[in-house]
Parts: C-alpha cells; sequence; structure tokens
C-alpha cells in the first residue's frame, strides 16, 4: 500500500479518535489505536510501525504467529478473532492481549496452557450483547444470560494464570453507526455490574468500535478500538 496513503488514512483515524473523546469530556490517550492486519502482509505492518503505531489485532492464530518474526520486537500483538480450544497452546506467551476470550473452556484451557509456561495471559471477556447467532461471545441478551455471564466472568476471574482487564464487543454492521449506541452502552453497564460484584478484579478495559463504529464506541467509553479498513483499506473478500 501506498506510505502515504497510509498516513493520510492514519492521521484522520487519530484526528477522529480525538474529536469523539474531547466530543464526550475524555482524552485521546485513554483510548489506544489497535491496527487490525488481518490479511495484509508484514510490509504494511512496518510500514504502520514507522508511522508510530505498536499495537496490531489479528484474528487468526496461525497468522499472527507468521508474521511476528518478521517484525520489530516491541509490537504489542493483540488477538481478536476467535480461539479454538486446541490452539490455546500457541496464544500463550504470543500476545500483549486476547480480546476474544469466549468461553469458560477457552479460559480454562489458556489458563492451563499458561500456568505449564509460567506466564500470565492478560484477556477480555468478548460477550454479545444482541443474541445474534453468528457471533461468538458470552451471551449477555436477558437478564437471565447476564446472570450467568456474571457467575462465567467470576470462574474466569479466579483462574490463577489468566488476568481479567475487561471487556470486548462486536456489533453488527449497520448503516448508521448511532444504531450501536445501545449496544456499547450494554457492554459499559456490564462493566459497572462486575466492578461491583467482581471488585477484587480489574474490568477497566472495554475493546469496542471498528471502521464503522468506533466514535460512537469512543463516547460510550471504549479504551480500545479495533480499525482496520479505515487505515488500510477495504480487504480481500474472504475466499
Ligand atoms: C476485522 C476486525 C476488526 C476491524 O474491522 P474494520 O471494519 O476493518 O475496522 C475489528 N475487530 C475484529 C474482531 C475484527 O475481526
Amino acid at each position: 500500500m501506498d506510505p502515504r496513503l497510509l498516513r493520510i488514512n492514519l492521521e484522520r483515524v487519530y484526528e477522529r479518535i480525538t474529536e469523539a473523546a474531547i466530543r464526550s469530556g475524555r482524552t485521546p490517550a485513554e483510548i489506544t489505536l489497535v491496527a487490525v492486519t488481518k490479511t495484509h502482509p508484514p510490509g504494511v505492518i512496518a510500514a504502520a510501525y514507522e508511522l508510530g503505531i505498536r499495537d496490531i489485532g489479528e484474528n487468526r492464530v496461525e497468522e499472527a504467529l507468521s508474521k511476528q518474526p518478521e517484525l520489530p520486537p516491541d509490537l504489542r500483538w493483540h488477538m481478536i478473532g476467535h480461539i479454538q480450544r486446541r490452539k490455546a497452546r500457541n496464544v500463550v506467551g504470543a500476545f500483549h492481549l486476547v480480546h476474544s476470550v469466549d468461553s469458560v473452556r477457552l479460559a480454562e484451557e489458556l489458563d492451563k496452557r499458561a500456568r505449564a509456561a509460567g506466564v500470565t495471559v492478560d484477556v477480555l471477556l468478548e460477550v454479545n450483547v444482541t443474541g445474534e447467532e453468528s457471533k461468538y461471545g458470552f451471551r449477555t441478551a436477558t437478564a437471565a444470560e447476564v446472570d450467568s455471564f456474571v457467575a462465567a466472568a467470576a470462574g474466569v476471574a479466579a483462574l490463577p494464570a489468566l488476568r481479567v482487564q475487561g471487556l470486548m464487543t462486536m456489533a453488527p454492521f449497520v448503516d448508521d453507526p448511532e444504531e450501536t449506541r445501545p449496544i456499547f452502552e450494554a457492554v459499559r453497564r456490564l462493566r459497572e455490574r462486575l466492578r461491583r460484584e467482581l471488585p477484587a478484579h480489574q474490568w477497566d478495559y472495554l475493546s469496542m468500535g471498528m471502521t464503522n463504529d468506533f466514535e460512537v464506541a469512543i463516547e460510550e467509553g471504549a479504551t480500545h478500538v479495533r480499525i482496520g479498513t479505515a487505515i488500510f483499506g477495504e480487504r480481500p473478500p474472504p475466499v
């Protein structure tokens, strides 16, 4: 990709993050831009690195692991996609933050592998607040689902080699991003409840907002936005 275009895109994204933060009485320093580089080759990530990007989001374990050796060691890699349990051992030690812990069974597997490796893994719990069938994440569309999620969160938080840091969600794609606001609000309210009921743990991070809806997500409290298309352009459609 043309490095000049990359620079322009990145500057515009930073501007929009800053404006959304200021609009909602926050400061841009509270928000981490995770540049989502799935499908893009290491050269594109290297160009983003030159422009100051340090947080990289990938949604497939193998793809991330194959790119890592080719890039500077001070990049922080974020795992943002669904992880199959048999791949948990490859995740341990390879990511700065795992955003996509979407079941207690996956959490237990990560914990087991992390203990074996003698490391701790920072994780977010992925929630599906709308009950969309096609999405991963703990379902929290009804009061009963919220209760079971809180119980599950307590179980995950108690695993010795995982350190929970907050929540992640993916809103459905809609033409008017304003429509996603209730989803992000719901995630923030879930965090309030976790803070009340599980105060011994950290629930500070809210990973929410993508190209289509990151400004609304920031207005609703996002601490991490995961942005691909607005920085790197359209991805080739999946085959
Ligand atoms: C691809 C992806 C993103 C980035 O999507 P864009 O619309 O390109 O910004 C964010 N989060 C997850 C989980 C993704 O898979």
